[in-house]
C-alpha cells in the first residue's frame, strides 16, 4: 500500500498539446510530477507549414518547457527520450539508461510520419510533423530557387517543381502557402522564377479535405487550382527517388523537393510497448482514458485511440489531445482521492483548414456550421493564435501575420541549414533516368476515389 505522506508520482511521456494540458492540471495539486521529452520545447505543429514557408519563425511556434513550467515547482521537466515502456512495472527508460518508475504513467507522445512503405519515401522525402522539419524544408526550398536562379538549366531537372504527398489539411494549407509564395513574394526576389515554379498536390482518394464536407472539397479545390496547384487525386505515389517522383497512373515529376504529408502513425517507442495497439498502430484506450488491465496507464492524443461516446475513435487532433490531457488529470486525482475514474467526455468544436489569403474553411460546432472564404479565414487565424502558448508567441504571431498581409517581407526566408539542405544536383551523374517528364501544367479532374485527411 502506498504511504499516504508522500505524494503520489506521476510520469508524463512527451510533452505536446496532451502532455502539457495532463500535466498543468496536476501541477496545481500535491502530485510529483516528472515530465519527459526528447526536445526542451513544446511545438505547436498547426503552424508548422507556416514555418516552412518564411511566414513565421520557429520560436513563434515553439515555447521552452522548463518556461511553460516555471512557476509548478512540483514539475521535474527531464529533456530525454523515452527508449522502452514497461505498461506492468508503469516505468520508462531513457537515453541516459535511467529506469524511472511511478505510480502513474501517462504516455502522451505523438506520432511521426507514416511512408506506409512508400520506397524512397523515408530517404528522399522531407516530412513536416515538428519545427526541425519545418526548418529543414524552408532550407530545401530556399536552396532549390537560389540554385535556379543561379543556374536557370536546373529547371529542366525540375528544380522549380515541388511535390505535396497528402490531401488532408497538412498538404492543402502547405499547398496554399506555397502557391501563394511563389506568386507574391518569390517573383519580386527571384525575378521570373515565381512564375516558372509549380506546386504538385498528391492524394490517392478523389477530394482534398475529406474529413471536411463536399462544398469543403470542391472549394478547396478550385481555390488552390485558381492559385496554379496542380492536382493529382485518385494517384498514389509509387517511389521518391533523390530527383522525381513516379505516380500510380504511370507518370513521373522531376523534383527536388517532396512534402511528406501523407499520413501518421505512433512514435516507435509507442509501438513497441507491450500494449493493445488498435487502429493506425495507436494504444486503445478505455472511455476513461486507461489501457485495460493497466488502470493507472493512462495513453493519450495521437498516441491512443480515444472512444467518443458511440465508441468511434476521435481524429488526431489539437484539441482532442488537449482535453484528453486534462480529462487524464482529473481522472487520476479522483483515483488519489479514492474516487471513480470518469468517462471521457469530448467537446468538439468543430475542425478548420486554411487555404490562403482570405480563404479557409471551418465546420463550427458539433453540428459542422459551415464558413468558407474570409470569415473562415479571419476565424482560423482568431483560434489558432489563441491556441499558441504563451502570450508573447500569440503577440510575435499576430505581428508576423500582420507585416505578411500588408507586404511581401518574408523576415525569416534564411537558410539556417545549409549542410542539412544541401542537394546534390548530380551534374557528372548519367545515372538512371525516368521515361519522361510531367512538366507543370498537367490537367486535373476532381471526379475520382475517396479523399485522404489527417484524420
Ligand atoms: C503539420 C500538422 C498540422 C496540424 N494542424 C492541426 C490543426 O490545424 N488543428 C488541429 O486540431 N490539429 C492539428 N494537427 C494535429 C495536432 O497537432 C496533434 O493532434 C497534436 O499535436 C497531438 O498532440 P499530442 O500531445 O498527442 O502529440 P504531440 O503534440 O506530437 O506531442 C508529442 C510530444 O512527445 C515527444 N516525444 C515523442 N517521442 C518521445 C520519446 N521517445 N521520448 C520523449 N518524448 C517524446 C515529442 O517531442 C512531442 O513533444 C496538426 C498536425 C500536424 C503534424
Amino acid at each position: 500500500m502506498s504511504d499516504p505522506t508522500v505524494a503520489p508520482r506521476v510520469i508524463i511521456v512527451g510533452g505536446g498539446f496532451a502532455g502539457i494540458s495532463c500535466a498543468q492540471q496536476l501541477a496545481k495539486h500535491d502530485v510529483d510530477l516528472i515530465l519527459l521529452d526528447r526536445n526542451n520545447y513544446h511545438q505547436f505543429q498547426p503552424l508548422l507549414y507556416q514555418v516552412a514557408t518564411a511566414q513565421l519563425a520557429a520560436c513563434d511556434i515553439a515555447r521552452p518547457l522548463r518556461g511553460i513550467f516555471r512557476h509548478e515547482k512540483s514539475v521535474d521537466f527531464r529533456r530525454e527520450a523515452v527508449t522502452a515502456i514497461d505498461p506492468d512495472a508503469r516505468s520508462v527508460t531513457t537515453t541516459s539508461g535511467s529506469v524511472l518508475s511511478a505510480d502513474y504513467l501517462v504516455i502522451a507522445a505523438g506520432a511521426q510520419p507514416n511512408f506506409f512503405g512508400t520506397p524512397g519515401a523515408p530517404e528522399h522525402s522531407l516530412p513536416l510533423y515538428s519545427v526541425n522539419h519545418a526548418e529543414r524544408l524552408r532550407g530545401r526550398i530556399l536552396d532549390v530557387l537560389d540554385a535556379t536562379a543561379e543556374r536557370p538549366e536546373l529547371g529542366g531537372q525540375g528544380s522549380l517543381n515541388f511535390v505535396i504527398v497528402g490531401g488532408g489539411p497538412t498538404g492543402v494549407e502547405t499547398a496554399g502557402a506555397l502557391a501563394e509564395a511563389l506568386r507574391d513574394v518569390v517573383p519580386e526576389r527571384y525575378q521570373s522564377l515565381g512564375q516558372a515554379a509549380t506546386v504538385h498536390l498528391i492524394d490517392h482518394g478523389d477530394v482534398l479535405l475529406a474529413p471536411f464536407s463536399e462544398k469543403a472539397h470542391a472549394y478547396a479545390a478550385e481555390r488552390l487550382q485558381r492559385d496554379g496547384v496542380v492536382l493529382h487525386l485518385g494517384v498514389g505515389v509509387k517511389e521518391v527517388f533523390p530527383d522525381r517522383v513516379t505516380l500510380s497512373d504511370g507518370d513521373t515529376i522531376m523534383t527536388r523537393t517532396v512534402i511528406w504529408g501523407g499520413g501518421e502513425k505512433p512514435v516507435d517507442v509507442v509501438a513497441a510497448a507491450d500494449l493493445p495497439h488498435g487502429h493506425g498502430g495507436r494504444i486503445d484506450v478505455q472511455s476513461d482514458l486507461t489501457v485495460a488491465e493497466h488502470p493507472q496507464v493512462y495513453a493519450l492524443g495521437d498516441a491512443a485511440n480515444i472512444p467518443n461516446s458511440d465508441r468511434v475513435a476521435l481524429p488526431q487532433l489539437g484539441s482532442v489531445a488537449q482535453q484528453s490531457g486534462a480529462w487524464a488529470a482529473r481522472n487520476i486525482l479522483a483515483e488519489i482521492a479514492g474516487n471513480d475514474r470518469t468517462a471521457f467526455h469530448y467537446k468538439d468544436k468543430g475542425i478548420m483548414a486554411m487555404i490562403g489569403r482570405n480563404a479557409a474553411v471551418a465546420e463550427m460546432g458539433p453540428h459542422r456550421h459551415e464558413v468558407d472564404g474570409p470569415v473562415a479565414f479571419a476565424a482560423w487565424l482568431g483560434v489558432h493564435a489563441m491556441l499558441l502558448s504563451g502570450t508573447r508567441n500569440k503577440i510575435d504571431t499576430f505581428i508576423a501575420w500582420g507585416w505578411d498581409y500588408f507586404s511581401k517581407e518574408r523576415a525569416t526566408a534564411v537558410v539556417d541549414r545549409p549542410d542539412a539542405t544541401r542537394i546534390d544536383w548530380g551534374d557528372d551523374d548519367e545515372g538512371e533516368k525516368p521515361e519522361f517528364d510531367l512538366g507543370s501544367t498537367r490537367p486535373q479532374t476532381l471526379d475520382r476515389g475517396d479523399g485522404d485527411g489527417r484524420t
